[in-house]
C-alpha cells in the first residue's frame, strides 16, 4: 500500500492504478473500526483497485464540535488498510485539502437542512465540499459510503446528481448497510468517547428504535410512540436527544404519519458529551 500525503504523489499512484482497471474510493476520517472496514471489503469485491481515504475534514465540525479531540491513529489505521489490500491511503495535510485562500463552499439545499443539518448548522456543506473534492482529485469509479450516515448518504447522492459527478468520473455510489456491534450499537469512531458505564447504556439507543419500529409497523399513533422511544433514551441515561423522526427515506422530509414508500426512522442523541446517531427501516 502507497500512502501520499500531497496531489502530486496521489496523481502518480492513481495513474499506475488506472492501467491496471477500475477504481473505488472510500472516504473516512479514519479512526478505522469494523464498519470502515466492511466498505474497504466491498470496495475490494466491486473494483480492481481501492483508495482509502483519511481526512479529518475542519469544515464539517462546527465550533464547539470535537475536531482536536476527534481520535487520530493514522499508523494503526494504516497497518488495517494495508492488512485489507488497500491500495492507495490518501491522507491530505489540511494545507493540501485547503491551501490557503481556500473560498468555495458546496450546499446541498433540502435534503441537508433537517436532523443533522438542523442540529449541526453548516455540517452538511463541510461534507459535501470535501466529498466533491475527493472525488475530483480520485476521479474513482466508483465511491462507498455508510449507511450508518444515512442523511449523509442521500446529501451526497444528491449533490453526485445535481453536479454531474456521476457521469464518467465517479460512476457509481454504493450504500453500505450498518454494521453493528454485537448489543446492537452501530460502530463508530466516536464510540471511543464513551465510559464503560455510557458504554453500557448506549445499547439503549438501538434497542428503544426496535421497539419504536414495532409500534409504528403495529399501527400504532406515531407522536405517540416518537414520545414514548425519546422518554425510553431518557430513563436509560442519554443527556438530550437532538431529534428522533420517522421520515421519507429518500427526501428525508419528516413525516406525521406513515406512508406507502419506503421510511427510515433516524435519531441523534447525547450520552455525556458523546452524540450518537443512529437510523433504521421501518415498514418494506
Ligand atoms: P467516518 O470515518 O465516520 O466519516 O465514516 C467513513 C465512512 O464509513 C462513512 O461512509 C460512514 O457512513 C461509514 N461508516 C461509519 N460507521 C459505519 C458503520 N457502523 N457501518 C457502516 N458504515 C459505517
Amino acid at each position: 500500500m502507497q500512502t501520499v500525503n500531497a496531489l502530486d504523489p496521489l496523481r502518480s499512484a492513481l495513474s499506475a492504478l488506472r492501467a491496471k482497471g477500475t477504481i473505488a474510493l472510500v472516504p473516512t476520517m479514519g479512526a478505522l473500526h469494523d464498519g470502515h472496514l466492511t466498505l474497504v471489503r466491498k470496495a475490494r469485491a466491486r473494483a480492481d483497485a481501492v483508495v482509502v481515504s483519511i481526512f479529518v475534514n475542519p469544515l464539517q465540525f462546527g465550533v464547539n464540535e470535537d475536531l482536536d479531540a476527534y481520535p487520530r491513529v493514522l499508523a494503526r489505521d494504516s497497518e488495517l488498510l494495508a492488512a485489507e489490500g488497500v491500495d492507495v491511503l490518501w491522507a491530505p495535510h489540511v494545507s493540501a485539502m485547503y491551501p490557503e485562500g481556500f473560498a468555495t463552499s458546496i450546499r446541498v439545499s433540502g435534503v441537508s437542512e433537517g436532523l443533522c443539518g438542523a442540529a449541526r448548522p453548516g455540517h452538511f456543506d463541510g461534507v459535501a465540499t470535501v466529498v466533491c473534492k475527493l472525488f475530483n482529485q480520485v476521479a474513482p469509479d466508483m465511491a462507498l459510503f455508510g449507511e450508518k450516515d444515512w442523511q449523509q448518504l442521500a446529501v451526497i447522492r444528491r449533490m453526485a446528481r445535481d453536479l454531474d459527478l456521476t457521469s464518467p468520473h465517479v460512476a457509481r455510489i454504493f450504500g453500505v448497510p450498518i454494521v453493528r456491534e454485537e448489543d446492537g450499537l452501530a460502530m463508530s469512531s466516536r464510540n471511543a468517547y464513551l465510559t464503560a458505564d455510557e458504554r453500557a447504556r448506549a445499547v439503549a439507543l438501538p434497542e428503544a428504535m426496535r421497539t419504536a419500529i414495532a409500534r409504528i409497523e403495529a399501527g400504532e399513533k406515531l407522536a405517540e410512540t416518537l414520545a414514548a422511544l425519546v422518554q425510553e433514551l431518557m430513563q436509560a441515561g442519554f443527556a438530550s436527544i437532538d431529534y428522533a423522526q420517522l421520515c421519507d427515506a429518500e427526501s428525508l422530509d419528516v413525516l406525521a404519519a406513515p406512508i406507502d414508500r419506503a421510511m427510515r426512522l433516524l435519531v441523534a442523541a447525547r450520552l455525556g458529551t458523546t452524540r450518537l446517531i443512529d437510523n433504521m427501516a421501518v415498514g418494506r
